[in-house]
C-alpha cells in the first residue's frame, strides 16, 4: 500500500525511456525481474492469467488445433472454463486420452497437419487419484518439439520457490516449468503474490 501510495503521488515513467527522453515499454520495469525468478528468455504482465491464456492460445493456435488431455479441461471460479477459452481463442480444442489416464501416444496419434500446439493445465482446484496417469511436462514438450510445436503450460497459481521448504505441498515452481521445456508458461500474479490481478507469461524459445 505504501508503495502504490508513492507511487501515485509522483510522476511515474511507466512508459517512458528516461535514457532516451523517448516512449519507452511498460514491461521493461518487470521483464529483468520476471527472467531472474523464472530462468525464462522473456516475460510480461497481461490482466490476469485468464487473459494471458486467452492471448497466448489465440496468438499460437488461432484457426487450429490445441490438444489437451481429457484429465486437463478445468473450470476455474465462475467463469474461466478451457473449452470456452478455445473457442473464444479460435483455437479448435482436440482432446485426448480419458479422464484419469493419458499417455504420451494418445498426444503423439492426435497431431497431425492442423495441430498448432500442445497444452498443459494445472489440475487447480481438484484432484484426480486412483488409476491415473498424466504426461510429465518434460516428455510433452519433447513431443511437441519432436513435431515442431510449441508447449504451452498454464500453471494456474504456479510458484516462485519450494514450498516443500516450509512444509506445505509441492507446487510446480515457473523455473521449473521453464527448465521442462515449455515454450510459454502462464500463471496468476494475484493467486502468486496477491495484490491486484495479474497475469504472467514466461516465455523460452519462441
Ligand atoms: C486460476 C487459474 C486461471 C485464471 O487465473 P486468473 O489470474 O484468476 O485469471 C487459469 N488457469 C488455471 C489453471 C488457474 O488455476
Amino acid at each position: 500500500m505504501h508503495a502504490a501510495t508513492e507511487a501515485m503521488r509522483a510522476p511515474a515513467a511507466l512508459e517512458f525511456d528516461l535514457e532516451t527522453g523517448g516512449r519507452g515499454q511498460r514491461d521493461d520495469h518487470l521483464r529483468g525481474l520476471l527472467c531472474e525468478l523464472t530462468g525464462a528468455e522473456d516475460a510480461t504482465a497481461v490482466n490476469n492469467n485468464a487473459a494471458a491464456v486467452l492471448i497466448a492460445l489465440n496468438t499460437l493456435g488461432a484457426g487450429r488445433e490445441a490438444v489437451v488431455s481429457r484429465g486437463e479441461l478445468i473450470e476455474i471460479g465462475g467463469a474461466f472454463r478451457m473449452p470456452d477459452i478455445m473457442t473464444q481463442a479460435g483455437v479448435r480444442l482436440r482432446e485426448v486420452g480419458t479422464t484419469n489416464r493419458t499417455h504420451p501416444r494418445d498426444y503423439a496419434d492426435a497431431i497431425g497437419p492442423e495441430t498448432a500446439l500442445l497444452m498443459k493445465v494445472h489440475p487447480s482446484n481438484y484432484r484426480i487419484e486412483g488409476f491415473t496417469t498424466e504426461v510429465a511436462a518434460r516428455d510433452l514438450a519433447a513431443i511437441a518439439h519432436a513435431a515442431g510445436l510449441a508447449l504451452l503450460n498454464d500453471l494456474g497459481s504456479g510458484s516462485l520457490v519450494d514450498l516443500t521448504r516450509y512444509g506445505l505441498r509441492r507446487e510446480p515452481t515457473v523455473a521449473e516449468a521453464i527448465a521442462d521445456g515449455a515454450d510459454l508458461v502462464t500463471f496468476s500474479g494475484d493467486k502468486l503474490l496477491g495484490g491486484p490481478q495479474a497475469g504472467l507469461s514466461s516465455a523460452a524459445r519462441i
